[in-house]
């Protein structure tokens, strides 16, 4: 794979953004690869690690005559970090962003973006409950999907280039529009991990069971729930406030769905939860079939970074 742009910019220099510049430095499709991260202390440990070639005091510095710019930071900072970086925007850049919500996103970064400059919003749909500088790998966007969010106006050019980035390092590329965006990720991601967050918080709230039998005891299903409850809370509360309308919606159906099996478990409608539980597996079988995710034991998972 050749270089697809000469210089690009991340700004955050956490999971995202060190998956990215390692991924972009796996096949080359970077030049030169500046970063900045709003503490010493993250920028300190991405230029011990190389993370990127150049780590920059400012994000003003970092965007200086990049072609493509991403903002890889939570979504409630991305408004006021856009609002810092356009005056210094080159003409023709390319600017996107990584975040889990779309709409929200767009409303804040496109008033800032100055003319001549493209503003493509994308969402790489990979992740861990792992945060920092450190906890970047290549390979997390292989064979992952990732969701770029052009609007009516967007230049084809800027946006193709762009698709072949995501799938230089490594990802399947698909449109989709802010709206349906954030319903989707309702489903597949806000929610679970809001139930996860809960499970694991209905846990701990009994305490006398923490301290003894959920910690030694805990089996497949909840270990799985404090995995996705360790993520990193910033994130998890600025996509919660930012999604609010879609969660909300999916949360209400999802209530009603956990009233009928609370009752078919009430009243033993045994046929009703094995029907309700088949028609799951099939949604699992699915999933494994499309390749997004492993049969084997665990998940596949040895305890390690996914
Ligand atoms: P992360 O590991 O916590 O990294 C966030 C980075 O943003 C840190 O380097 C942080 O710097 C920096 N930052 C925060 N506020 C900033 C500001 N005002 N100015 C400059 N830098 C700032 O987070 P992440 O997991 O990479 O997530 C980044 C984005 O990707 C989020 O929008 C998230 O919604 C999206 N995303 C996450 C996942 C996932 O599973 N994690 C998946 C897909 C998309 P400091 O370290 O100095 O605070």
């Amino acid at each position: 794979m050749s270089r697809i742009y000469e210089r690009v910019a991340l700004i955050g220099l956490g999971l995202i953004a060190g998956s990215m510049a390692l991924a972009m430095r796996r096949r080359g499709l970077a030049g030169e690869i500046t970063g900045y991260a709003r503490s010493e202390a993250t920028r300190k440990t991405a230029a011990e690690l190389g993370l990127v070639d150049r780590v920059c005091e400012t994000a003003s510095e970092a965007v200086q005559n990049a072609d493509l710019v991403v903002l890889c930071v939570p979504v409630g900072a991305m408004g006021a970090v856009a609002a810092g970086i356009a005056p210094h925007l080159k003409k023709g850049a390319t600017l996107s962003d990584v975040g889990s919500v779309k709409r929200v996103v767009i409303k804040a970064v496109a008033p800032h973006v100055p003319d001549g400059v493209h503003f493509i919003p994308a969402h790489p749909l990979a992740g861990t409950e792992k945060s920092g500088p450190t906890s970047g790998f290549a390979e997390l966007f292989d064979n992952r999907w990732c969701l770029i969010v052009p609007d009516g106006e967007t230049s084809p050019e800027a946006k193709e280039k762009l698709r072949q980035l995501w799938l230089g390092m490594g990802a399947n590329v698909d449109e989709m529009d802010p709206d349906h965006h954030d319903l989707v990720l309702a489903v597949t991601s806000h929610v679970p991990h809001l139930i996860a967050y809960t499970m694991v918080g209905v846990a701990d709230d009994l305490a006398r069971v923490t301290n003894t039998e959920v910690v030694n005891f805990s089996a497949t299903g909840f270990r799985d729930f404090t995995r996705i409850a360790a993520s990193d809370p910033t994130m998890w509360r600025d996509v919660f406030l930012s999604n609010k309308d879609a969660t909300l919606e999916i949360l209400g159906r999802f209530t009603e769905e956990l009233f009928t099996l609370q009752r078919a478990i009430r009243t033993g409608d045994g046929n009703q939860l094995y029907d309700y539980f088949t028609r799951t597996r099939e949604i699992r079988r699915g999933i494994i079939e499309a390749g997004q995710d492993t049969d084997a034991a665990n998940f596949g998972r040895n305890g390690g970074a996914k």
